[in-house]
Protein backbone atom coordinates (compact mmCIF):
# COMPACT_ATOMS: atom_id res chain seq x y z
CA UNK A 1 0.00 0.00 0.00
CA UNK A 2 2.58 2.27 1.02
CA UNK A 3 4.62 1.87 -1.95
CA UNK A 4 2.13 2.34 -4.21
CA UNK A 5 1.36 5.28 -2.79
CA UNK A 6 4.79 6.77 -2.94
CA UNK A 7 4.23 5.58 -6.64
CA UNK A 8 1.20 7.95 -7.17
CA UNK A 9 3.11 10.77 -5.86
CA UNK A 10 5.71 10.53 -8.00
CA UNK A 11 3.90 10.18 -10.90
CA UNK A 12 2.33 13.47 -9.66
CA UNK A 13 5.60 15.23 -8.77
CA UNK A 14 7.06 14.36 -12.27
CA UNK A 15 3.86 15.67 -13.93
CA UNK A 16 3.81 18.34 -11.96
CA UNK A 17 7.35 19.04 -12.63
CA UNK A 18 6.70 18.99 -16.58
CA UNK A 19 3.58 21.16 -16.35
CA UNK A 20 6.20 23.81 -14.14
CA UNK A 21 8.52 23.31 -17.17
CA UNK A 22 6.09 23.97 -20.09
CA UNK A 23 4.63 26.48 -18.13
CA UNK A 24 8.09 28.47 -17.47
CA UNK A 25 8.70 27.78 -21.52
CA UNK A 26 5.70 29.28 -22.29
CA UNK A 27 5.53 32.30 -19.74
CA UNK A 28 9.28 33.37 -20.71
CA UNK A 29 8.51 33.39 -24.22
CA UNK A 30 5.40 35.75 -23.88
CA UNK A 31 7.62 38.43 -24.53
CA UNK A 32 9.06 38.69 -27.80
CA UNK A 33 11.93 40.54 -28.53
CA UNK A 34 12.20 41.92 -31.99
CA UNK A 35 15.54 42.11 -33.32
CA UNK A 36 18.98 40.15 -31.46
CA UNK A 37 18.94 39.28 -27.97
CA UNK A 38 22.34 40.94 -27.90
CA UNK A 39 23.01 43.92 -30.01
CA UNK A 40 26.22 45.30 -30.68
CA UNK A 41 26.71 49.19 -30.96
CA UNK A 42 29.42 51.02 -32.04
CA UNK A 43 30.21 53.77 -29.57
CA UNK A 44 28.87 56.92 -30.04
CA UNK A 45 26.10 55.52 -31.99
CA UNK A 46 22.57 55.91 -31.17
CA UNK A 47 21.23 53.02 -29.41
CA UNK A 48 17.20 52.23 -31.65
CA UNK A 49 14.95 50.06 -29.38
CA UNK A 50 13.45 47.42 -31.65
CA UNK A 51 10.34 46.62 -29.26
CA UNK A 52 8.53 43.29 -28.63
CA UNK A 53 6.02 41.38 -29.37
CA UNK A 54 3.51 39.24 -27.03
CA UNK A 55 2.83 36.20 -27.49
CA UNK A 56 -0.35 33.90 -27.19
CA UNK A 57 -2.11 36.51 -25.89
CA UNK A 58 -3.89 40.16 -26.77
CA UNK A 59 -1.04 42.76 -26.79
CA UNK A 60 -2.96 45.90 -25.32
CA UNK A 61 -4.03 44.18 -22.51
CA UNK A 62 -0.53 43.71 -20.89
CA UNK A 63 1.55 46.34 -19.51
CA UNK A 64 4.96 45.80 -21.00
CA UNK A 65 7.75 48.27 -19.07
CA UNK A 66 10.95 48.33 -20.44
CA UNK A 67 13.87 49.58 -18.01
CA UNK A 68 17.61 50.18 -18.53
CA UNK A 69 19.97 52.25 -19.92
CA UNK A 70 22.35 52.64 -22.55
CA UNK A 71 25.44 54.48 -22.74
CA UNK A 72 27.19 55.28 -26.30
CA UNK A 73 29.75 57.04 -25.13
CA UNK A 74 31.30 53.93 -22.73
CA UNK A 75 32.31 50.76 -23.64
CA UNK A 76 30.41 48.04 -21.84
CA UNK A 77 27.23 45.85 -21.55
CA UNK A 78 24.01 47.03 -20.87
CA UNK A 79 20.63 45.35 -19.87
CA UNK A 80 17.40 46.21 -21.25
CA UNK A 81 14.71 44.88 -19.15
CA UNK A 82 11.27 44.23 -20.12
CA UNK A 83 8.64 43.13 -17.82
CA UNK A 84 5.31 42.89 -17.45
CA UNK A 85 2.25 41.02 -14.88
CA UNK A 86 0.66 38.19 -16.35
CA UNK A 87 -2.63 36.71 -14.12
CA UNK A 88 0.03 37.81 -11.04
CA UNK A 89 2.97 36.26 -12.41
CA UNK A 90 5.91 38.41 -13.22
CA UNK A 91 7.10 37.79 -16.70
CA UNK A 92 10.48 39.05 -17.96
CA UNK A 93 12.64 38.94 -21.01
CA UNK A 94 16.51 40.97 -21.04
CA UNK A 95 18.60 42.55 -23.98
CA UNK A 96 22.02 42.91 -23.97
CA UNK A 97 23.12 45.59 -25.75
CA UNK A 98 27.54 46.04 -25.96
CA UNK A 99 28.67 49.01 -26.70
CA UNK A 100 32.01 48.59 -28.63
CA UNK A 101 34.96 50.45 -29.41
CA UNK A 102 35.72 49.64 -33.53
CA UNK A 103 38.30 52.44 -34.41
CA UNK A 104 41.77 51.69 -34.13
CA UNK A 105 44.01 54.51 -32.26
CA UNK A 106 46.03 56.47 -34.80
CA UNK A 107 49.92 57.02 -34.92
CA UNK A 108 51.34 60.49 -36.34
CA UNK A 109 54.82 60.41 -37.33
CA UNK A 110 56.82 63.66 -36.56
CA UNK A 111 59.42 64.80 -39.81
CA UNK A 112 57.00 62.38 -41.97
CA UNK A 113 57.70 58.51 -42.85
CA UNK A 114 60.15 58.80 -44.96
CA UNK A 115 63.57 60.09 -43.41
CA UNK A 116 66.83 61.01 -45.00
CA UNK A 117 70.33 59.97 -42.71
CA UNK A 118 73.37 59.35 -43.34
CA UNK A 119 74.92 56.08 -44.04
CA UNK A 120 76.91 55.47 -41.01
CA UNK A 121 74.46 57.12 -38.31
CA UNK A 122 72.06 55.85 -35.74
CA UNK A 123 68.81 56.73 -36.44
CA UNK A 124 67.73 58.96 -33.79
CA UNK A 125 64.14 59.46 -32.99
CA UNK A 126 62.52 62.33 -34.87
CA UNK A 127 59.18 61.86 -32.61
CA UNK A 128 55.67 60.23 -32.95
CA UNK A 129 51.97 60.40 -31.45
CA UNK A 130 49.26 58.24 -30.68
CA UNK A 131 46.09 59.09 -30.44
CA UNK A 132 42.53 57.11 -29.70
CA UNK A 133 38.77 58.31 -30.14
CA UNK A 134 38.14 56.27 -26.85
CA UNK A 135 41.68 56.16 -24.69
CA UNK A 136 42.64 59.45 -25.43
CA UNK A 137 46.79 59.33 -25.79
CA UNK A 138 48.34 56.58 -26.25
CA UNK A 139 51.52 57.52 -27.13
CA UNK A 140 53.55 55.73 -24.10
CA UNK A 141 52.02 52.67 -25.40
CA UNK A 142 53.73 52.34 -28.65
CA UNK A 143 56.21 49.69 -29.24
CA UNK A 144 58.91 51.13 -31.51
CA UNK A 145 60.93 48.62 -33.25
CA UNK A 146 63.74 48.93 -36.08
CA UNK A 147 65.19 46.57 -38.25
CA UNK A 148 66.49 46.91 -41.67
CA UNK A 149 66.08 50.26 -41.62
CA UNK A 150 62.25 50.24 -41.01
CA UNK A 151 61.56 51.46 -38.11
CA UNK A 152 57.66 49.99 -36.82
CA UNK A 153 55.53 51.37 -34.36
CA UNK A 154 52.05 49.61 -32.93
CA UNK A 155 49.87 50.31 -30.40
CA UNK A 156 46.46 48.71 -29.63
CA UNK A 157 43.86 50.50 -27.95
CA UNK A 158 41.59 49.14 -24.35
CA UNK A 159 39.00 47.40 -27.01
CA UNK A 160 42.20 45.68 -28.85
CA UNK A 161 41.93 48.08 -31.64
CA UNK A 162 45.56 47.88 -32.91
CA UNK A 163 47.71 50.30 -35.64
CA UNK A 164 51.08 49.71 -36.88
CA UNK A 165 52.93 52.57 -39.00
CA UNK A 166 56.63 52.33 -40.69
CA UNK A 167 59.43 55.12 -41.08
CA UNK A 168 61.36 54.49 -43.91
CA UNK A 169 65.26 55.16 -43.41
CA UNK A 170 66.81 56.35 -46.41
CA UNK A 171 70.42 56.46 -46.01
CA UNK A 172 71.25 57.10 -49.83
CA UNK A 173 72.84 60.61 -48.97
CA UNK A 174 72.58 63.49 -51.86
CA UNK A 175 73.13 66.35 -50.57
CA UNK A 176 75.84 68.28 -52.13
CA UNK A 177 78.84 69.39 -49.79
CA UNK A 178 78.85 73.35 -49.15
CA UNK A 179 81.59 75.16 -50.40
CA UNK A 180 81.81 78.75 -49.29
CA UNK A 181 85.49 81.09 -50.66
CA UNK A 182 86.86 82.98 -48.18
CA UNK A 183 87.40 86.38 -49.62
CA UNK A 184 85.58 87.79 -52.72
CA UNK A 185 84.64 85.61 -55.36
CA UNK A 186 86.54 87.88 -58.01
CA UNK A 187 89.66 89.99 -57.91
CA UNK A 188 91.56 93.12 -60.04
CA UNK A 189 95.16 93.12 -58.80
CA UNK A 190 97.77 94.85 -60.56
CA UNK A 191 100.42 93.20 -62.39
CA UNK A 192 103.36 91.99 -60.54
CA UNK A 193 101.45 92.12 -57.05
CA UNK A 194 101.03 89.41 -55.01
CA UNK A 195 98.03 87.41 -54.97
CA UNK A 196 97.54 84.74 -51.67
CA UNK A 197 94.90 82.71 -52.42
CA UNK A 198 92.03 83.64 -49.02
CA UNK A 199 90.85 79.45 -48.83
CA UNK A 200 87.44 78.18 -48.25
CA UNK A 201 84.97 76.88 -45.65
CA UNK A 202 83.66 73.65 -46.36
CA UNK A 203 80.63 71.77 -44.89
CA UNK A 204 79.21 68.61 -45.50
CA UNK A 205 75.55 66.75 -44.29
CA UNK A 206 77.28 63.35 -43.37
CA UNK A 207 80.95 63.47 -44.16
CA UNK A 208 83.54 64.66 -41.68
CA UNK A 209 86.38 64.92 -44.00
CA UNK A 210 85.45 66.58 -47.36
CA UNK A 211 88.01 66.70 -50.01
CA UNK A 212 88.81 70.06 -51.80
CA UNK A 213 91.25 70.35 -55.02
CA UNK A 214 91.79 73.22 -56.31
CA UNK A 215 92.94 73.97 -60.26
CA UNK A 216 93.61 76.84 -62.17
CA UNK A 217 96.54 79.09 -61.63
CA UNK A 218 97.07 83.01 -61.26
CA UNK A 219 100.09 84.28 -63.24
CA UNK A 220 100.63 87.79 -61.66
CA UNK A 221 103.21 88.23 -63.90
CA UNK A 222 100.79 88.43 -66.95
CA UNK A 223 98.08 90.49 -67.77
CA UNK A 224 95.08 88.66 -67.86
CA UNK A 225 91.79 86.69 -66.54
CA UNK A 226 92.34 83.89 -64.58
CA UNK A 227 90.30 81.16 -62.78
CA UNK A 228 90.30 78.99 -60.32
CA UNK A 229 88.37 76.14 -59.91
CA UNK A 230 87.25 74.53 -56.15
CA UNK A 231 85.78 71.07 -56.08
CA UNK A 232 84.41 69.61 -53.31
CA UNK A 233 83.37 66.06 -53.23
CA UNK A 234 81.91 64.00 -49.93
CA UNK A 235 81.90 60.06 -49.17
CA UNK A 236 79.11 59.21 -51.25
CA UNK A 237 80.18 61.04 -54.09
CA UNK A 238 78.27 64.32 -54.07
CA UNK A 239 80.52 67.48 -55.65
CA UNK A 240 79.83 70.89 -55.13
CA UNK A 241 82.08 73.24 -57.94
CA UNK A 242 82.90 77.32 -57.62
CA UNK A 243 84.95 79.39 -59.13
CA UNK A 244 87.01 82.05 -58.68
CA UNK A 245 88.30 84.56 -61.28
CA UNK A 246 91.26 86.83 -60.91
CA UNK A 247 91.78 89.33 -63.41
CA UNK A 248 95.41 90.64 -63.69
CA UNK A 249 95.70 94.27 -65.30
CA UNK A 250 98.01 97.18 -65.73
CA UNK A 251 96.98 100.17 -63.21
CA UNK A 252 98.93 102.43 -65.33
CA UNK A 253 96.11 103.16 -67.76
CA UNK A 254 93.74 104.31 -64.30
CA UNK A 255 95.85 106.18 -62.75
CA UNK A 256 94.05 109.44 -61.24
CA UNK A 257 90.93 108.09 -62.83
CA UNK A 258 88.01 110.45 -62.20
CA UNK A 259 85.77 108.61 -63.77
CA UNK A 260 82.09 107.80 -62.69
CA UNK A 261 80.20 104.83 -63.42
CA UNK A 262 76.09 105.23 -63.26
CA UNK A 263 74.53 101.81 -63.43
CA UNK A 264 71.23 101.91 -64.62
CA UNK A 265 68.57 99.26 -64.95
CA UNK A 266 65.68 99.24 -66.98
CA UNK A 267 62.23 97.80 -67.43
CA UNK A 268 61.73 96.89 -63.34
CA UNK A 269 60.86 95.46 -60.93
CA UNK A 270 60.14 92.26 -61.58
CA UNK A 271 60.45 89.58 -58.76
CA UNK A 272 62.89 87.44 -60.06
CA UNK A 273 65.80 89.98 -61.03
CA UNK A 274 65.66 93.45 -59.26
CA UNK A 275 66.01 91.43 -55.55
CA UNK A 276 69.19 89.43 -56.60
CA UNK A 277 70.57 93.25 -58.08
CA UNK A 278 69.68 94.92 -54.94
CA UNK A 279 71.30 92.65 -52.98
CA UNK A 280 74.78 92.68 -55.05
CA UNK A 281 74.31 96.50 -54.82
CA UNK A 282 73.86 96.08 -51.15
CA UNK A 283 76.83 93.64 -50.49
CA UNK A 284 79.12 95.97 -52.56
CA UNK A 285 77.70 99.29 -50.96
CA UNK A 286 76.54 100.30 -54.50
CA UNK A 287 73.76 102.90 -55.36
CA UNK A 288 72.59 103.03 -58.80
CA UNK A 289 69.65 104.41 -60.75
CA UNK A 290 66.08 102.19 -62.13
CA UNK A 291 64.31 103.37 -64.51
CA UNK A 292 61.24 101.76 -63.64
CA UNK A 293 57.55 100.82 -65.32
CA UNK A 294 54.56 99.59 -64.20
CA UNK A 295 54.45 96.21 -63.08
CA UNK A 296 51.97 93.88 -60.95
CA UNK A 297 51.32 95.64 -57.58
CA UNK A 298 52.73 92.34 -56.02
CA UNK A 299 56.16 93.95 -57.01
CA UNK A 300 55.81 97.59 -55.62
CA UNK A 301 57.93 96.63 -52.70
CA UNK A 302 60.79 96.20 -54.62
CA UNK A 303 60.33 100.10 -55.76
CA UNK A 304 60.10 100.78 -52.21
CA UNK A 305 63.32 98.93 -51.36
CA UNK A 306 64.90 100.71 -54.12
CA UNK A 307 64.16 103.73 -52.85
CA UNK A 308 64.94 102.56 -49.20
CA UNK A 309 68.50 101.57 -49.69
CA UNK A 310 69.52 104.74 -51.20
CA UNK A 311 68.85 104.33 -55.18
CA UNK A 312 67.73 106.46 -57.58
CA UNK A 313 64.11 105.77 -58.87
CA UNK A 314 63.37 107.38 -62.21
CA UNK A 315 60.70 107.34 -64.41
CA UNK A 316 61.05 104.81 -67.75
CA UNK A 317 57.14 104.51 -68.83
CA UNK A 318 54.21 102.67 -67.41
CA UNK A 319 52.97 100.56 -70.61
CA UNK A 320 56.23 100.79 -72.39
CA UNK A 321 54.30 100.73 -75.34
CA UNK A 322 55.70 102.57 -78.11
CA UNK A 323 52.86 102.82 -80.59
CA UNK A 324 50.77 103.83 -77.03
CA UNK A 325 53.35 106.36 -75.90
CA UNK A 326 55.14 107.70 -79.18
CA UNK A 327 51.67 108.06 -80.80
CA UNK A 328 50.58 111.92 -79.51
CA UNK A 329 52.48 114.12 -76.89
CA UNK A 330 49.39 113.77 -74.62
CA UNK A 331 49.61 109.81 -74.67
CA UNK A 332 53.62 110.42 -73.82
CA UNK A 333 52.37 112.79 -70.79
CA UNK A 334 49.45 110.38 -69.94
CA UNK A 335 51.56 107.43 -69.65
CA UNK A 336 54.38 109.33 -67.42
CA UNK A 337 52.02 110.46 -65.38
CA UNK A 338 50.26 107.63 -64.72
CA UNK A 339 54.05 106.08 -63.86
CA UNK A 340 55.18 109.46 -62.01
CA UNK A 341 51.78 109.22 -59.41
CA UNK A 342 52.51 105.44 -58.67
CA UNK A 343 56.17 105.95 -57.93
CA UNK A 344 55.25 109.29 -55.72
CA UNK A 345 52.52 106.52 -54.24
CA UNK A 346 55.65 104.27 -52.92
CA UNK A 347 57.55 106.42 -52.19
CA UNK A 348 56.50 109.80 -50.86
CA UNK A 349 58.77 111.54 -53.79
CA UNK A 350 58.19 112.68 -57.25
CA UNK A 351 60.78 111.35 -59.49
CA UNK A 352 61.84 114.02 -62.54
CA UNK A 353 64.75 111.75 -64.07
CA UNK A 354 63.43 110.01 -66.40
CA UNK A 355 64.28 107.90 -69.59
CA UNK A 356 62.63 107.61 -72.79
CA UNK A 357 61.61 104.39 -73.73
CA UNK A 358 64.02 103.32 -76.63
CA UNK A 359 66.12 106.52 -75.69
CA UNK A 360 65.97 109.85 -77.23
CA UNK A 361 67.44 108.67 -80.34
CA UNK A 362 65.17 105.82 -80.74
CA UNK A 363 63.80 105.87 -84.70
CA UNK A 364 60.66 103.46 -83.73
CA UNK A 365 58.56 106.89 -82.60
CA UNK A 366 58.79 108.02 -86.12
CA UNK A 367 56.49 105.60 -86.97
CA UNK A 368 53.29 106.40 -84.89
CA UNK A 369 54.47 110.19 -84.99
CA UNK A 370 57.29 111.95 -86.71
CA UNK A 371 59.22 114.91 -84.96
CA UNK A 372 57.87 113.80 -81.69
CA UNK A 373 61.45 113.12 -79.89
CA UNK A 374 62.54 116.72 -80.95
CA UNK A 375 59.84 117.84 -79.04
CA UNK A 376 59.39 115.91 -75.73
CA UNK A 377 62.96 116.02 -75.42
CA UNK A 378 63.11 119.94 -75.41
CA UNK A 379 59.48 119.89 -73.38
CA UNK A 380 60.24 117.73 -70.96
CA UNK A 381 63.42 119.31 -69.66
CA UNK A 382 61.04 123.24 -69.82
CA UNK A 383 58.64 120.90 -67.04
CA UNK A 384 61.33 120.47 -65.00
CA UNK A 385 62.74 117.14 -65.74
CA UNK A 386 65.97 115.79 -66.73
CA UNK A 387 66.01 112.63 -68.80
CA UNK A 388 69.43 110.11 -69.16
CA UNK A 389 70.46 108.24 -72.00
CA UNK A 390 73.42 105.82 -72.03
CA UNK A 391 77.00 106.13 -73.48
CA UNK A 392 77.75 102.34 -72.41
CA UNK A 393 75.46 99.22 -73.40
CA UNK A 394 75.79 96.40 -71.61
CA UNK A 395 73.62 94.46 -74.64
CA UNK A 396 71.77 92.56 -72.06
CA UNK A 397 68.47 93.12 -73.77
CA UNK A 398 70.05 92.60 -77.09
CA UNK A 399 73.14 90.58 -78.87
CA UNK A 400 75.15 89.48 -74.98
CA UNK A 401 74.58 86.18 -74.79
CA UNK A 402 75.70 85.12 -71.09
CA UNK A 403 77.55 86.88 -67.85
CA UNK A 404 80.45 87.22 -69.46
CA UNK A 405 79.17 89.13 -72.94
CA UNK A 406 77.67 91.64 -70.74
CA UNK A 407 81.04 91.96 -68.51
CA UNK A 408 83.01 92.60 -71.17
CA UNK A 409 80.92 94.80 -73.09
CA UNK A 410 80.26 96.85 -69.94
CA UNK A 411 84.06 97.15 -69.27
CA UNK A 412 85.17 97.46 -73.47
CA UNK A 413 82.49 100.93 -72.93
CA UNK A 414 83.64 101.87 -69.78
CA UNK A 415 86.18 105.02 -69.96
CA UNK A 416 88.07 106.90 -67.06
CA UNK A 417 87.71 110.28 -66.23
CA UNK A 418 84.20 110.74 -67.77
CA UNK A 419 80.82 109.94 -66.40
CA UNK A 420 80.00 106.58 -67.53
CA UNK A 421 76.18 105.31 -67.84
CA UNK A 422 75.52 102.09 -68.08
CA UNK A 423 72.64 100.97 -69.75
CA UNK A 424 71.14 97.50 -68.13
CA UNK A 425 68.02 95.85 -67.22
CA UNK A 426 66.15 94.41 -64.34
CA UNK A 427 63.70 92.58 -66.26
CA UNK A 428 62.39 89.03 -65.66
CA UNK A 429 65.27 86.67 -65.78
CA UNK A 430 67.89 88.72 -66.34
CA UNK A 431 70.64 86.11 -65.43
CA UNK A 432 73.29 87.58 -67.90
CA UNK A 433 73.57 90.47 -65.94
CA UNK A 434 72.99 89.67 -62.51
CA UNK A 435 76.20 87.22 -62.89
CA UNK A 436 77.88 90.01 -64.15
CA UNK A 437 77.32 92.55 -61.95
CA UNK A 438 79.44 91.80 -59.09
CA UNK A 439 82.86 92.00 -61.52
CA UNK A 440 81.60 95.07 -63.25
CA UNK A 441 81.58 96.47 -60.09
CA UNK A 442 84.98 94.74 -58.65
CA UNK A 443 86.56 95.90 -61.92
CA UNK A 444 85.32 99.73 -61.82
CA UNK A 445 86.32 100.00 -57.99
CA UNK A 446 90.20 98.46 -59.05
CA UNK A 447 90.68 100.80 -61.86
CA UNK A 448 89.84 104.09 -59.67
CA UNK A 449 86.08 104.35 -60.69
CA UNK A 450 83.79 105.64 -58.42
CA UNK A 451 79.90 104.88 -58.61
CA UNK A 452 76.88 106.96 -58.08
CA UNK A 453 73.34 107.75 -58.72
CA UNK A 454 71.85 109.82 -61.17
CA UNK A 455 70.07 112.92 -59.12
CA UNK A 456 69.08 116.05 -60.80
CA UNK A 457 72.33 117.26 -60.33
CA UNK A 458 74.05 114.81 -62.37
CA UNK A 459 74.66 115.99 -65.94
CA UNK A 460 72.85 114.96 -68.66
CA UNK A 461 74.21 112.47 -71.11
CA UNK A 462 72.06 112.25 -74.20
CA UNK A 463 71.77 111.12 -77.89
CA UNK A 464 71.07 113.06 -80.63
CA UNK A 465 67.61 113.28 -81.18
CA UNK A 466 67.08 111.12 -84.32
CA UNK A 467 63.36 111.17 -85.70
ZN1 LIG B 1 63.00 99.97 -71.62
Amino acid sequence: MKRRLKKIFLTIVFILSIMMFALAIFVSNIIDLNGDKVVYLALDNEYHEKGFNIKYLNDDSFDVKITGDVDNTKVGEYKIKYETDVFGIKIKNYRTVEVVDEEAPTIELENGSDIKICAKDKYVEDGYKASDNYDGDLTDKVKVTEKDDVVIYKVSDSSGNSVEVRRYLDRNDTEKPELVLKGNSTYNIVVGAKFNDPGYDVKDNCSQDVDVKVEGIVDTSKTGSYELKYTAVDESGNATEVKRHVRVYEKEKYINNTGIIYLTFDDGPTSYSTPKILDILKKKNIKATFFVINHESSTNYLIKREYDEGHTVGLHSYTHNYKEIYSSKANFYNDMKKISDKVEGITGKKSLIIRFPGGSSNTISRKYQKGIMTELTSEVKSLGYRYYDWNVDSNDAGGAKNSDDVYRNVINGLKPNRSNIVLMHDFAKNDKTIGALEAIIDYGLANGYRFDKIDITTSMINHKVNN
